[in-house]
């Protein structure tokens, strides 16, 4: 059959016109060619550059067998259609028993197909060789110079019409990639918060390229810890660390290079991580640098195999490289953030104990202050009545007493301060030896003054023995004796116990004073802690006995607690392990 030319040019143009994908201008070209010439096959074959061979990419009656055969078939290799490739003209053999040496393999073809006569039309594009396309005619066919030219100018038309659909498919990827490379800029510029700027990033990508999985992972110390994840495993990915050495993460950081596998399995590689196993065939790990230096890692991942490309390389490496600047930003923007909290929560820890040691140095020399005013006083008092010779011996005594009164309570506070001062530094020492809580409680009341007017009452165990500091315990129950004596009136009746219970011994010293109000029991034992109410009985103080008593408690291995109801009365509890 001639190939009419005018209808199958007219047919081809129509038909390329409505196509815009390099594959569909193939198929629709090869069909309208095997329809207008009645070709018994056909196949399209493009030429691939880097392996200079050719693979179909589509076929009409070709058999399977065949098409595995001439898959990346060598651009060498004797066919005829590589001969139209290498030579840029249109080949023909009109008949199989007619054909020349140079083109062995086509015979063959064609006689697996029962093909007598081939054309093959090169596809060529300003001299850069596309492919080519061939059909076989059942009958032998002399092929004269119009349609040798004919057949030529299809060629072009569709050469033309390929390269037109490879370009507006750049055209139509690059518009996307620029549109949505300017969102990721966009949505990387508005954030302080690396991990917001990683999602905004990995969601955006994900209009770019088909993963299924994406993670962007930042050195931190020793580690690459992920810091943004999207897939199935994203929960499980997220803030995993990665040691250092093994994995391809850490191979595209140390090398700089990206990283790009077609399928996991066929290059006997493990996926990221472990969970990721089944589910990960191909992916692309490209680094995030940031001044010539590798600082993290930007990776997808799919289910599918050759789910990327080499293009998506480059296109990987832009996207990571809009992305180092904000992200070297929001980390130095956390880092000087968590600093200045630190500076601050230093600069507050240093006020806060420079503010408590003004605080002690004005209560202590208040406190010292009182006794040592009133002995000064009484010192002058007897002076001058010495000197004027008027000497009263009643009046001496109250005023020695009053001397003497207020030079035992600056010693009690003077041995407070020097006890804190121990305390503080590490160095309050127990001496401890056989001791009885009892002979202890007892000595103390028996020097008590005749004139107290409270009645103090005592309910003990015939003894309650331990190795226990004496002088320590002695300051315990006279503290908690004296505090009951200052916080109750007149009149009333202070209850001392001492017991053993289990192994433990338990003093506890119960009045029916003022009380604590509920709002002063939490801190009580705090340095310098004085309830609200301990103005009421003129009972001054500075706080501090409680919070002895309860160091020397501890330092034993004991407790001391409280019950106390404001205006009724308050019971301590002195509990000290090692008893019997
Ligand atoms: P100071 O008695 O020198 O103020 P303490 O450390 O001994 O210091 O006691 C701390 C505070 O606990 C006292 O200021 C007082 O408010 C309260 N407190 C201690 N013992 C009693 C008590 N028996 N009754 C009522 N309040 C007490």
């Amino acid at each position: 059959m001639t190939l009419t030319g005018e209808r199958l040019l007219h047919r081809l143009s129509s038909a390329l016109a409505r196509e815009a994908r390099p594959d569909a201008v193939v198929r629709v070209a090869l069909d309208a060619l095997v329809t207008e010439v009645g070709a018994r096959s056909a196949g399209v074959f493009l030429f691939d550059e880097a392996t200079a061979s050719v693979s179909p990419v589509y076929s009409v009656n070709y058999l399977p067998d065949m098409l595995e055969q001439i898959r990346n078939l060598s651009i060498d290799s004797p066919a005829l259609s590589n001969l139209a490739i290498r030579t840029g003209e249109v080949q023909v053999i009109s008949s199989v028993n007619d054909v020349p040496d140079g083109v062995v393999f086509t015979k063959q073809l064609a006689e697996m197909i029962g093909v007598q006569a081939v054309a093959a039309v090169p596809l060529l594009m300003g001299g850069r060789r596309l492919g080519v396309l061939v059909y076989g005619l059942a009958e032998a066919h002399q092929f004269d110079e119009a349609e040798l030219r004919l057949l030529q100018e299809v060629g072009e038309r569709v050469s033309t019409a390929m390269e037109r659909a490879r370009l507006e498919q750049e055209l139509a990827r690059r518009a996307d990639e620029a549109e949505l490379l300017h969102a990721i800029a966009l949505a990387a510029a508005g954030e302080d918060d690396i991990n917001l700027i990683l999602e905004a990033a990995l969601s955006q990508l994900a209009g770019l390229l088909r993963f299924t999985g994406g993670s962007i992972a930042v050195v931190e110390g020793d580690d690459l810890v992920i810091r943004a994840a999207t897939g199935v495993f994203a929960a499980t990915a997220l803030n995993q660390r990665l040691s250092r050495g093994g994995g391809m993460s850490w191979r595209v950081l140390t090398t700089g290079t990206p990283f790009l596998s077609h399928d996991l399995l066929l290059d006997g590689l493990r996926p990221p991580s472990q969970d990721d196993e089944k589910t990960v065939r191909s992916i692309l790990v490209v680094p995030l640098i940031w001044r010539g230096k590798p600082f993290g890692v930007l990776e997808v991942d799919s289910s599918e195999p050759s789910a990327f490309h080499e293009a998506d390389i480059a296109m990987m490496q832009r996207v990571a490289a809009l992305l180092s600047g904000p992200i070297e930003l929001a980390r130095r923007y956390a880092a000087e953030v968590q600093l200045r909290r630190d500076l601050d929560q230093a600069l507050a820890a240093a006020e806060q104990a420079i503010a408590s040691r003004d605080r002690f140095i004005s209560i202590a020399s208040h406190e010292l202050k009182t006794p040592l005013t009133s002995i000064k006083g009484m010192a002058q008092l007897l002076l001058r009545a010495h000197a004027s010779g008027r000497l009263d011996p009643d009046r001496i005594g109250r005023q020695v007493g009053t001397i003497d009164t207020q030079a035992a309570r600056l010693q009690d506070l003077i041995d407070d301060l020097l006890d804190i001062s121990r305390i503080q530094s590490g160095r309050l020492e127990l001496r401890r030896e056989p001791t009885d809580l009892v002979q202890i409680v007892s000595d103390l009341l028996g020097s008590l003054p005749e004139d107290s007017r409270q009645r103090v009452s005592l309910a003990a165990d015939r003894s309650v023995p331990g190795n226990w500091d004496p002088l320590r315990l002695e300051q315990v129950a006279q503290n908690l004796l004296d505090n009951a004596l200052k916080y109750a009136a007149p009149e009333t009746t202070i209850e001392i116990r001492v017991l053993t219970d289990g192994a433990d011994a338990v003093l506890t010293v119960t009045d029916h004073g003022i009380g604590i109000p509920a709002n002063d029991l939490p801190t009580l034992f705090e340095p310098f802690a004085r309830a609200a109410n301990a103005g009421q009985r003129d009972a001054t103080g500075l706080g501090l006995g409680l919070y002895i008593t309860r160091q020397i408690v501890e330092r034993h291995g004991g407790t001391i607690s409280i019950d106390s109801i404001e205006g009724e009365g308050s019971t301590f509890t002195v509990r000290l392990p090692g008893a019997g």
